[in-house]
């Protein structure tokens, strides 16, 4: 095995590095809108210099389980007896966001869910768990089940870091090319999410292609990460002709109508038949500014609509069940026919979580915490980013909870991945410091919730996020991480 070393460049080298970096990035859409907003003017996502080396065999492995993982949440969300079970104990602890999620799902059930296909865009994050950055195993940090970011941009800096080393200034003192051909991979994520988006819209309509109904993006305000998202949205227009609308949890009520005999959506100012709901926003607490928001998500879950993803396709997706998966029976509980290498290859990607009730890994847990609480981080039942606890500071946050709820956070085990000497560059500004790297594989299914039967199932690229090694949490938008590529190296 032989890695290679970063570039190492004369300052002068860098600087003109930085201007072809700068100018590939805004010239082909890698971008974000800056912190204060204005429609008009984007700034260039905050990117690596170089790529991160990655070794090629563990990716690949992590390729070749996707669509196993697929698989096992759409039989999480099959089974709803079970799932049921999990989420009425789940929400008793977070009232406030799950417990919500949960009794619009029960509402909208109640009133009667006509649409059975469910779209899942899902993206299984992992970390090297490796201190000497040679040896040790890919490990899962989460698998997530709604708004998956960046599969728009990831394509799009593996495409920079290429133009670079194509261009040769990732030498010296030649123009030759630093990496060989195939070390750096360029992901096919924007095509193959929007290849899903296109897939439910030809669900819904009974196996038809058709180009009159349309996909309804539902959005953040202002949101930063916008270039991302159009991404899949150019390429719906683009390879099938099929357009796209944003909309707000916020806007929904007053700029859709729902026919109700027929149970589909439609817009008012222009009639279109919806399709396909695709969440990039209604993760968070935060998404839900009023009741018209909980009520819009009510109202389009009772719709034909294909949503991208159901309540609870979304629910699966809890720290919650992540955990209860880590177990080998409750895996073969829901794969039944699972071959035993393939389960050996799931099984090597989780670290330990336990739960934190009185179960006896509950007390062992709590054990844990008390003797070494730097092992661990501790999660709530929430998705986005900075909601969770870190190493010292778990004993002092759990003290300020009533034991009765600790049952609604998971303890995970710490992974511990290489740091490298890579640069960062944010709004124009380079910074050197270690680094270290999360690989996401995005994959998509498209599933019957009441049968199981899977209609398509498939790998749709990765995306490399890389962040301060200094900092817990590694959110692009939130100004602690960036968007990275591969390096492989066998
Ligand atoms: P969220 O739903 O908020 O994205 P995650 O489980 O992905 O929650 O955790 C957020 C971040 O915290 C991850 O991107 C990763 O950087 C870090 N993290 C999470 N779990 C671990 C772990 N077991 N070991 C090390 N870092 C972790
Ligand atoms: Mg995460």
């Amino acid at each position: 095995m032989k890695v290679k070393e970063f570039p190492s460049l004369s300052k002068e080298n860098e600087d003109k590095l930085v201007v072809d970096l700068l100018n590939w990035s805004l010239g082909n859409g890698l971008t974000m809108y800056p912190p204060n907003f204005q429609p008009h003017s984007a700034i260039h996502a905050p990117v690596t210099l170089y790529p991160t080396p990655f070794p090629k065999q563990e990716y690949e492995k992590l390729v070749q389980v996707q669509k196993t993982f697929n698989e096992l949440y759409l039989n999480v969300v099959k089974n709803k007896k079970w799932l049921l079970s999990i989420l009425t104990d789940l929400a008793k602890f977070d009232s406030q966001f799950t417990g919500k999620l949960f009794e619009t799902y029960l509402k909208a059930e109640k009133f009667g869910i006509v649409q059975p296909l469910s779209l899942g865009l899902f993206r299984n994050d992992y970390m090297f768990d490796s201190a000497d950055g040679v040896t040790g195993s890919i490990k899962q940090i989460e698998f997530n089940t709604v708004s998956v970011s960046f599969g728009g941009l990831s394509p799009k800096v593996g495409a920079l870091h290429d133009y670079l080393n194509k261009l040769g200034v990732y030498n010296d003192k030649t123009s030759k090319q630093y990496y060989s051909p195939g070390e750096i991979p360029i992901s096919d994520s924007y095509k193959k999410l929007a290849l899903g988006l296109y897939q439910g819209n030809y669900y819904y309509n009974n196996k038809v292609e058709n180009t009159d109904t349309i996909i309804l993006f539902v959005v953040q305000p202002n949101e930063r990460n916008c270039f991302d998202q159009r991404a899949l949205e150019y390429e719906l227009i683009s390879q099938y002709g099929i357009k796209s609308v944003r909309m707000t949890l916020q806007e929904i009520n007053d700029n859709v109508t729902i026919d109700p005999s027929t149970k589909k959506l439609y817009t008012k100012s222009t009639n279109d038949e919806i399709s396909v709901v695709y969440y990039r926003s209604a993760y968070a607490p935060s998404d839900y500014v009023d009741d018209s928001c909980w009520e819009a998500r009510y109202q389009l879950e009772t719709t034909q609509l294909i949503k991208c993803p159901t309540l609870l396709t979304q629910l699966s997706g809890a720290k919650k069940i992540q955990q209860i998966l880590t177990n080998k029976k409750e895996i073969e509980q829901f794969l039944p026919t699972i071959s035993s290498s393939q389960l050996d290859k799931l099984l090597e990607t989780f670290v330990k979580i336990y739960p934190l009730d009185d179960s006896e890994e509950g007390l062992l847990a709590k054990k844990l915490i008390a003797e070494n609480p730097e092992n661990f981080v501790l999660k709530p039942q929430r998705e986005g980013g900075g909601n969770n606890i870190y190493k010292e500071n778990i004993p002092g946050f759990l003290e300020t909870l009533p034991q009765e709820e600790w049952a609604g956070y998971i303890l995970m085990e710490i992974i511990t991945p290489p740091s490298f000497k890579n640069k960062i560059i944010r709004e124009g500004k380079i910074y050197e410091e270690e680094i270290i790297s999360e690989l996401g594989i995005f994959g998509t299914i498209l599933f019957n919730e009441e049968t199981g039967d899977i209609l398509e199932n498939d790998n749709s690229g990765w995306l490399l996020r890389s962040k301060f090694s200094s900092s817990n949490e590694g959110g692009v938008a939130a100004g602690f991480g960036c968007v990275d590529s591969l390096y492989l190296y066998d």
